[in-house]
């Protein structure tokens, strides 16, 4: 029997380590005669970097959509009877950072409604900035119809994903398709979608194209996902990117495209530092590749003399192998990570939270002692986690520790469906880089320049969103959004 969710996944085992989290990877497929749910269930294990609060996954055999979700990960919310029970030719899967609402079972995804239509279900990438609005929208819609607005409470989520499928139900007439049109340019903010019905797959992706989505073929169908590690899995090839802006459907007609809004790219430029797997491409750029070539730039600008080049595994790894290719220091591991330690459902006690970044991370005292290190990690948030690493490099016997970044300073939230803190707990938001690397303890630090980032993502600077960098947000930031990622939930909980 797998461990099951508690519904109250809320807990991190060390509150002091915030590492950005992002805001879920979503997986589709339409593929007759193939295990759809199992598919998706494989899919979402490649994802489960991208969310690992709850997991769910729709499927529907051509006459009834059928969710199953829970709190958890992948492995933890799904077992073969589960996937055994959820049979048919589409599904799509979901799993879950929460960025908008609480973590709890009601703001698991797929969101689900009922419409005249049939079923309709529905997995969101990214942020909405606009939910404020879309509450108001779903109100004045609903009263037009004759509807309930939100679900009745105890079902109801408090998510912008819960009013966007409200806002899709209300359409009353066409297809999900023509509903889809209607109300997306209505939208504001980051949206990879992946929603069904009955028959029919469907992909959408906001006109900034802020989060990725790629498509891929069967030989008997088609799968949309997150990254095209969760194609490769099931054995897809990839075909193209989800356009910014384009409506995507898929049945037995096979895929048919239209677009909703002009495209205008924003990619997020953080997916290539840390949140996108290392074997993903984005806009056709390997995501180890850049991570790679940015270690290079990073030992250009900020050489150190030293012994030996750490990463702080696993995402800062392509970029220290990039820093001692350039600057000739050796390479080594000289920290060990339990990964996903801090997603259980076990309850921390005291003596447990008070173990900090030992739960995490494990210093190779044999690889570290006596040496003068570079340890290179991705990205400084609160900088609790790099001072906790630096202490505890230096008690394992290290001489010296040089900390290498290969991002800017985050000195700006995210709105776009990433996690960082606020801006007051940014420790770049207001310091310098000498005050920085006194608060970690560290013998130097540097941060690559935001302009060899962007070089080294491949794409011109005015098709990214640099903005948890520069502050230049480039869809509108309503003041209601600025007010954090529980704004919409206070407003709902109040019905
Ligand atoms: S603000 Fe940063 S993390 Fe958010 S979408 Fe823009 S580049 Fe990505």
């Amino acid at each position: 029997m797998p461990a099951r969710g508690d519904g109250r996944l809320s807990h991190d085992l060390d509150p002091a380590d915030h590492t950005p989290k992002d805001a879920c990877g979503v997986f589709g497929v339409w593929a007759p005669g193939e295990e759809v749910a199992k598919l998706t269930y494989f899919g979402l294990y490649a994802l489960q970097h991208r969310g690992q609060e709850s997991a769910g996954i729709a499927v529907s055999n051509g006459q009834q959509v059928l969710v199953y979700k829970e709190m958890g990960l992948v492995s933890q919310v799904f077992d073969e009877a589960v996937l055994e029970s959820l049979q048919g030719h589409l599904a799509i899967g979901h799993c879950r950072y929460s960025t908008t609402g609480s973590s709890v079972w009601e703001n698991a995804q797929p969101t689900f409604r009922p419409t005249p239509r049939g079923g309709l279900a529905l997995a969101h990438n990214g942020n909405l900035t606009n939910s404020a609005e879309l509450l108001d929208l779903v109100d004045k819609r609903a009263a037009e119809v004759g509807l309930m607005p939100l679900p009745a409470r105890g079902e109801r989520g408090t998510t912008d994903t819960d009013l966007l499928t409200s806002l899709l139900a209300c359409h009353q007439d066409g297809s999900l398709d023509d509903a889809a049109a209607d109300v997306l340019p209505e939208v504001r903010g980051a949206y990879s979608l992946v929603f069904m019905d009955e028959t029919t797959l469907y992909a959408a992706r906001d006109p900034q194209g802020i989060r990725p989505l790629m498509i891929g073929r069967l030989a008997s169908g088609w799968v949309v996902a997150s990254e095209n590690a969760a194609l490769d899995i099931v054995g897809a090839t990839f075909v193209r990117e989800v356009e910014p802006g384009e409506l995507v459907a898929i049945d037995d007609q096979g895929l048919r495209s239209r677009r909703f809004a002009p495209a205008d790219p924003k990619g997020c430029l953080f997916e290539y530092v840390y949140l996108a797997r290392p074997d993903t491409k984005i806009a056709g750029r390997s995501v180890h590749e850049s991570r790679v070539e940015v270690g290079r730039m990073l030992a250009r600008e900020h050489p150190a003399d030293a012994d030996l080049v750490i990463p702080v595994p696993e995402s800062a790894t392509p970029a220290a192998i990039g820093y001692a290719e350039e600057s000739g220091i050796p390479y080594g591991h000289g920290l060990v990570k339990n990964s996903y330690v801090g997603r259980t459902f076990i309850q921390p006690t005291q003596t447990i939270r008070r173990l900090g970044i030992r739960l995490k991370y494990n210093p190779l005292r044999e690889m570290i002692e006596g040496k003068r290190l570079v340890m290179v990690d991705d990205s400084i948030v609160r900088g609790n986690t790099q001072r906790a690493l630096v202490r505890m490099l230096r008690d394992a016997g290290a001489r010296e520790v040089h900390v290498r970044i290969s991002s800017p300073p985050v000195k700006w939230p995210c709105f776009y469906g990433i996690d960082f803190a606020s801006r007051s707990e940014l420790i770049a938001a207001e310091r310098e880089v000498d005050e920085i690397c006194g608060a970690i303890g560290a013998d130097s630090l540097g941060f690559i320049s935001l302009d060899s980032l962007i070089a080294a993502s491949g794409q011109p600077r005015e098709r990214l969103c640099r903005a948890c960098f520069d502050g230049a947000y480039p869809i509108e930031i309503p003041q209601s959004t600025r007010r954090g990622k529980f704004h919409l939930e206070v407003a709902i909980s109040g019905r």
